[in-house]
């Protein structure tokens, strides 16, 4: 599987914003980025935020050294005017979009996610978008496979008459 924004990072526009931290020069030894105005990020403290599902993820914080006087500064933050800008990077995050990218960089595994795309994803969508499945309403490992089993049943009706009628 892929993560969210994978098809969006792989844009040339994606690759090409000078004002993403991913396409800034990262200093491993000294654990600092470089920004457009060679300027230094440094690692200020570690972070941490619950999302709404409860699921805790972990941060580096950097600040910019000095954003004064940036002729990049609306292009490149919306920090009030005297704060620097501050990136929020969570390595763990960016670590598992690597494996994946280099594992979607496979002839094998890249051919298995184009079938993906294609025979599974579009079942996926059509469950979310148009029966507005998005949470399972029962517990335990059995009843989610029950229910799951109505409502890839359903799909599958839904396609058995489609083809039928044709
Ligand atoms: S606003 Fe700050 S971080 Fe952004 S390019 Fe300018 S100096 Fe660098």
């Amino acid at each position: 599987m892929t993560f969210n924004t994978y098809r969006k990072e792989k844009k040339r526009s994606y690759k090409k914003n000078a004002f993403n931290i991913t396409n800034w020069k990262y200093d491993k030894e000294g654990d600092y980025f470089t920004c457009p105005n060679e300027k230094q990020l440094t690692f200020r403290c570690r972070s941490e935020k619950k999302d709404r599902n409860g699921f805790t993820r972990r941060f580096k914080v950097y600040e910019c050294e000095d954003c004064t006087g940036c002729p990049f500064r609306s292009q490149c933050t919306k920090a009030k005017e005297g704060n620097n800008r501050k990136i929020m990077y969570n390595e763990k995050w960016e670590q598992q979009k690597e494996m994946t990218r280099a594992l979607l960089s496979e002839e094998k595994t890249g051919e298995i996610y184009g079938r993906r795309k294609t025979d599974v994803e579009p079942v996926f969508g059509f469950l979310k978008a148009n029966l507005r499945f998005t949470r399972m309403s029962v517990r335990s490992k059995e009843k989610v496979e029950n229910e799951l089993g109505f409502a890839l049943m359903a799909v599958n009706l839904r396609k058995f008459s489609a083809m039928s009628a044709n």
